[in-house]
């Protein structure tokens, strides 16, 4: 049911669900960057599947208009928590708004990110710290505040959102490849410290997805051409991500953590990337 013309806020058309719709009922997901793109999604499958959210991130505007249209779509509810990622006080006072109203946690998605076109030539010090402290730090201060507020009693999921650019050396992504490295790599410290607390964190690396604000700042006028060098011959979709996310956050993956789930149609294992804007 597509209800709206803004890209991010567009519900899946059709949705068709491969699990029970029940899978994640009475649950609570928080989803940094769900207002928009990918964690919009993320947000409106798991509601599909009986789950409550909480998107974060830094627009009030763009953060009730996306509730607003998860709700009426989906029958669930959606509270909606300003905050900023990169500042830890922020994010503590954000998560004690979420435990006062929901009283936990059950699902974290770190999906928060900004990323743009650089060569490491050109990139200032201040545009490769930006990027650290949205993707790298704000995935670690989110994870903390989490797991000290509601998952270190109670345990619970979460689903760091990566990429696939630190597979090889993408050009123009020193930063984005770095902090997402990093993602993986505090994805993998943190399976083994708490998974004796019942805590399983894993992480998604999609591909170029379609209709994101990811690939319209990234490809540009290339996106057409993208699928071409995919070996599944499409672009991703958000409805994609919404289901790997929703296979990580329930029952089905139980005996997975510190995993990398690669989402990308193969596309990574192509030789070849954004050399031809060198
Ligand atoms: P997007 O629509 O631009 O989403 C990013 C979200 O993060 C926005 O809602 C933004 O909201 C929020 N955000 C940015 N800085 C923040 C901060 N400091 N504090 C709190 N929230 C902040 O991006 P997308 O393309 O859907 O990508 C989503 C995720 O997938 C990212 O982690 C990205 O790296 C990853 N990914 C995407 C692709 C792709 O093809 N799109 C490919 C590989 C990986 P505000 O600006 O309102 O704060």
């Amino acid at each position: 049911m597509a209800t709206d013309t803004d890209p991010d806020t567009q519900l899946i058309e059709n949705y068709q669900p491969f699990f029970r719709e029940d899978l994640l009922k009475d649950k609570v997901a928080l989803i940094t960057g769900g207002a928009t793109g990918i964690g919009f999604t993320i947000a409106e499958v798991f509601m599909r599947h009986g789950c409550d959210t909480i998107i974060a991130s830094r627009k009030i505007e763009k953060l009730q208009k996306a509730a607003k249209a998860l709700e009426a779509g989906t029958g669930r509810k959606c509270l909606t928590v300003v905050m900023d990622v990169r500042k830890p006080q922020e994010v503590i006072q954000g998560v004690e708004k979420m435990m006062s109203e929901f009283g936990k946690i059950d699902i974290l998605v770190n999906n928060a990110a900004g990323n743009f076109l650089c060569p490491a030539s050109s990139l200032s010090f201040n545009a490769f710290k930006t990027v650290i402290e949205i993707d790298t730090m704000g995935t670690f201060n989110v994870t903390k505040a989490v797991y000290d507020k509601a998952m270190q009693e109670k345990g619970g999921v979460i689903i760091n959102i990566s990429a696939t650019l630190h597979y090889k050396g993408t050009a123009l992504q020193t930063h984005a490849a770095s902090a997402k490295a990093a993602i993986d790599a505090m994805t993998k410290v943190m399976a083994v410290e708490w998974g004796p607390q019942g805590i399983r964190i894993n992480c998604i690396a999609p591909g170029p997805i379609d209709n994101t604000e990811g690939v319209r700042r990234l490809a540009g006028p290339l996106a057409d051409q993208i699928k071409d060098i995919i070996p599944l011959r499409r672009m991703g979709t958000r409805e994609d991500m919404g289901n790997c996310a929703l296979y990580l956050a329930s029952g089905a993956s139980s005996y997975v953590t510190g995993s990398v789930i690669v989402a990308d149609g193969g596309r990574w294992l192509i030789e070849g990337q954004l050399a031809s804007k060198l």
